[in-house]
């Protein structure tokens, strides 16, 4: 595959958007291995605010989501995290992301790196005209997903990842059902799920008996 090559002076940086509701080991497997094959010196993960494609969808505290990105990072040197779209007020648009972390870190070059679910949405998103001038784009396999670089795309490095059937939509649900979700997010996250009691079934409100 096509990597670009290292700018003398420059930092090479990946960027992870996601809601991680949890975070879970196909972001993580996902970050380390696009982190290996572009030779990156950092990979920031930044969970989304109020994320506008889940408008309506119920999604968790964001200081939740911020914290088991944090605990599922925490181990890795080369991993980060960035408040810059939970702290913006809005829904959150990458085109934003891009120009928030570059106006934060001008000498880095950066990598926005997806799944292949959100690589055939990526055109449609808010400002994706510009987006393209912000970063590269790595987009990586993803089970159940067609990886394909959308026409009208520039910039977009395809890249094959190890296969890791996992969602956060599957470990919500696990997790409301009872079923473990041990080795499918660090056991951190899997601690601080139960701590938090996050994802549980709504209590009933009818108040009759369940
Ligand atoms: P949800 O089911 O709630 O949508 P998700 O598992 O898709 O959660 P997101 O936070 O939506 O996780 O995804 C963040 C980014 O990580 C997206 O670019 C997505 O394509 C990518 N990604 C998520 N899971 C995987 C996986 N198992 N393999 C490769 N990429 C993944
Ligand atoms: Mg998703």
């Amino acid at each position: 595959i096509d990597v670009p090559p290292r700018v003398v002076g420059r930092t090479r940086v990946g960027v992870m958007g996601g809601t991680f509701d949890p975070i879970h080991h196909g972001h993580l497997v996902a970050a380390s291995e696009v982190a290996a094959v572009f030779d990156l010196d950092e990979v920031v993960f930044v969970p989304t605010g109020q994320p506008w494609q889940k408008a309506g969808k119920k999604v968790s505290h964001a200081e939740h989501r911020y914290l088991m990105t944090v605990i599922a990072t925490a181990s890795n040197p080369r991993f980060s995290v960035s408040r810059v779209d939970i702290d913006r007020e809005g829904p959150t648009y990458t085109i934003d992301t891009l120009k928030d972390l570059h106006a934060q870190r001008p000498d880095s070059d950066l990598f926005f790196i997806t799944g292949a679910d959100v690589m055939s949405e990526i055109l449609g998103w808010h400002g994706a005209e510009q987006m393209w001038d912000l970063a590269n784009f790595v987009g990586v396999t993803r089970p159940g997903h067609e990886l394909t670089v959308p026409d009208g795309a520039r910039g977009v490095t395809l890249m094959e990842v190890p296969a890791m059937a996992i969602s956060s939509t599957d470990c919500r649900e696990r997790v409301a059902d009872g079923k473990p979700v041990w080795y499918l997010v660090p056991d951190g996250v899997v601690q601080y799920i139960a701590k938090y009691g996050l994802y549980q079934p709504a209590p009933d409100k009818t108040g009759g008996p369940t």
